[in-house]
């Protein structure tokens, strides 16, 4: 965890307490020890670790360190990167880990309760069906996505789950432009708006990681997500 204090400090002007060191320290070690039985993720060294899944987190905190509590959720988490990283560092936010894939929930259940998380819920769904929900459509302030589809598909995603001007932040990689260019169908018809793109340069990580930052400005019809799979098989592009 040392380069991720340090780094925290450097490029994103984070004093991590000794508390939250030590609840990161404890989640790494579970994670490493549950990937040995189960596929959770397939970055296991301990500086990669560091770096790409705790470090490449904390990217959002500069977006996300308001005082006022705000409703979050995670799609497609994963092993809880980036949800449960800002869920340890936000405690008057709560954040909501959605993930489709039931061992990787069963993971995440073990470490809410571990780490004693009172702000953290895991939802077991597919983001289509999450979408189409009432106690989860439109109902968060911020939808945050790393890893899990192109931009079109991903919006169709994570537009429904916001609020009314609620943002949705994609973690992209080399191609987050050219997704954008892709996503004009999918922002006009999910009632989306672009909002800023900012680039993330993190050490030992030769690509440039970019957050692409979407405000909801429209109500999604209802249509909207369409039934799981169809985003992905049939874009909105
Ligand atoms: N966000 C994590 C990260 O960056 O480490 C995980 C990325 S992993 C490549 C993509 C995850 O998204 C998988 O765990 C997969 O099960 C989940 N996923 C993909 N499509 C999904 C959907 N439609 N609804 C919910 N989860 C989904």
């Amino acid at each position: 965890m040392e380069s991720v204090i340090q780094y925290a400090k450097t490029l994103f002007g984070l004093d991590l307490s000794t508390e939250q060191i030590a609840m990161f320290s404890r989640y790494a070690d579970e994670l490493t020890a549950w990937n040995s039985h189960t596929n959770l993720t397939a970055i296991i060294e301990p500086q990669a670790v560091a770096i790409r899944h705790f470090l490449d987190s904390l990217s959002l905190v500069p977006y996300l360190n308001t005082d006022s509590p705000k409703k979050m959720i995670d799609v497609g988490t994963g092993a809880g990167f980036p949800g449960m990283v800002l869920a340890i560092l936000f405690p008057h936010h709560q954040m909501t880990l959605l993930e489709a894939t039931g061992k990787k929930i069963k993971f995440l259940d073990h470490i809410i309760g571990l780490l004693n998380l009172k702000n953290t819920y895991t939802l077991n769904q597919r983001a289509e069906d999450a979408g189409q929900m009432s106690g989860h459509r439109a109902k968060y302030d911020v939808v945050m996505a790393r890893a899990v589809a192109r931009l079109p598909a991903l919006l169709e995603y994570m537009l429904p789950l916001a609020k009314m001007n609620g943002v949705c932040i994609a973690m992209k990689g080399v191609s987050a432009q050219d997704e954008l260019t892709d996503s004009k169908v999918a922002l006009k018809t999910l009632g989306g708006r672009f909002d800023k793109i900012e680039t993330v340069m993190l050490p030992t990580v030769d690509e440039a990681h970019h957050l692409v930052f979407i405000q909801k400005v429209l109500q999604t019809p209802p249509d909207y997500p369409r039934k799981p799979g169809i985003p992905a098989k049939k874009p909105l592009i």
